[in-house]
């Protein structure tokens, strides 16, 4: 490896961490330490194509990566020994200050804790980890790759919301975008797939995981996306809405007396698939339709139908797109996804080649379609671990 940066994932009971290089992408060790603080915790760890699991209580996030530097000295290269040049943290909101990735020192970090209010759920678990961290690796740089980063390019017109001027100036409301380091990723391969400079293509992302969002990529840049000040806003998901009017918050509010942390759990947590079909896995979804379910069929046409509605305005909103690329778990393995999403656009330019989407790509449209349809897996560390040696080697 030329370049190991130690990627980490600090989610609020989870923490995923993989040793990529930031030059090839390649990884050469991944994990998970799972179940942080409960009764019994599992680390996962992944090298040279062998799976090593440790069962036993980690208390805190410092206990958790302090095991995961035991694993990496058990099993394959100990990190001292790696020549790592960087621990990298993927952190969910940069608001509005980070727009690149940055070197994280005492003023960064209280930054990010600021920024907590846009992202309740992710910046504070971002940060335990980030913390942890400094303190194991004080000598090692660490570097925040924020998930808005990419989105900085989105014009007023599409970033803006029509709300009162205190809101914004005062409050930070306006669309940030998510998911940036996947859509970045994604969109370069796509214009690779092309055989193209993705400064000479307009590609829409669909990162459809558990959380997903469409992209409009202009020329490289991020022109529109579905997430918006929150990851609530877009496409439905696995636990979330999406879209929806926001008079519906009021009208159960006053219907029901429900606080707001009520509602605000109901729409990210108990709406989306989960609430269409009991199910929060799309496979699971999948085979419930298959089987006859009736709910399952409906939320399967509902899932895809907000999915094309985006894919539709955002070729408006490119006048034209070169590709467009399906990404992340659901993305990259539900042809069924893919080919109901895409149903009725070939009137704007989308020819679907069924054999090609049901082998899984990577190109899955006929080769006359003017839209190149093409499914792309996404690889959020390596793009992290990329930008980290980048900004580092700059
Ligand atoms: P996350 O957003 O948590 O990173 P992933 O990108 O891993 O999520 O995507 C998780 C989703 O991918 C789940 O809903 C899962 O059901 C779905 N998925 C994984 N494999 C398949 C498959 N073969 N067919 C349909 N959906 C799949």
């Amino acid at each position: 490896m030329s370049a190991p940066v130690l990627v980490i994932n600090s989610g609020s009971s989870s923490i995923k961490y993989q040793l990529v290089d930031g030059d090839t992408l390649e990884a050469s060790t991944s994990g998970v330490i799972e179940r942080i603080g409960q009764s019994e915790s599992i680390l996962t760890h992944r090298h040279a194509g062998e799976k090593h699991e440790r069962r036993e209580r980690f208390a805190d996030h410092a206990a958790g990566l302090e095991a995961m530097v035991a694993a990496f000295q058990e099993h394959g290269t100990p990190l001292a020994g790696s020549g790592l040049i960087a621990v990298a943290h993927r952190v969910v909101h940069g608001g509005e200050r980070f727009v690149q990735p940055v070197v994280i020192d005492d003023e960064v970090e209280q930054a990010v804790e600021r920024l907590s209010a846009l992202a309740p759920l992710h910046n504070p678990a971002n940060l335990e980890g980030i913390r942890v961290a400094r303190k194991l690796f004080p000598r090692l740089p660490q570097v925040a790759v924020f998930d808005t980063a990419f989105h900085a390019t989105v014009p007023e017109r599409a970033h803006l919301y029509a709300v009162p001027a205190a809101w914004r100036e005062e409050h930070g409301v306006r669309r940030y975008g998510f998911h940036g380091t996947s859509h970045a990723y994604v969109s370069r391969k796509a214009a690779e797939l092309l055989g193209k400079s993705p400064k000479a293509v307009n590609v829409i992302v669909a990162h459809l995981g558990n959380g997903a969002s469409v992209t409009a990529v202009e020329r490289g840049r991020s022109i529109d996306t579905s997430m918006g000040l929150t990851p609530l806003e877009g496409l439905v998901m696995g636990t979330r809405s999406g879209d929806i009017d926001p008079a519906i918050v009021f009208h159960m509010h006053r219907q029901t007396g429900a606080s707001f942390e009520d509602l605000d759990a109901a729409l990210n947590k108990d709406s989306g698939m989960l609430a269409l079909t009991g199910e929060i896995d799309m496979r699971a979804v999948e085979r419930a339709a298959e089987g006859g379910d009736r709910a399952a069929q409906v939320a399967l046409e509902i899932y895809c139908y907000r999915i094309r509605k985006y894919i539709g305005s955002y070729i408006a909103a490119l006048g034209g797109a070169d590709a467009i690329a399906f990404t992340a778990g659901i993305g990259e393995n539900s042809a069924e996804v893919r080919a109901g999403a895409l149903g009725s656009l070939v009137a704007l330019g989308v020819q679907l080649d069924e054999a090609a989407n049901a082998a899984g790509g990577p190109i899955i449209s006929t080769p006359d379609s003017p839209i190149t349809v093409m499914v792309v897996p996404t690889n959020e560390e390596g793009e992290i671990a990329r930008q980290t040696a980048n900004l580092l080697q700059s």
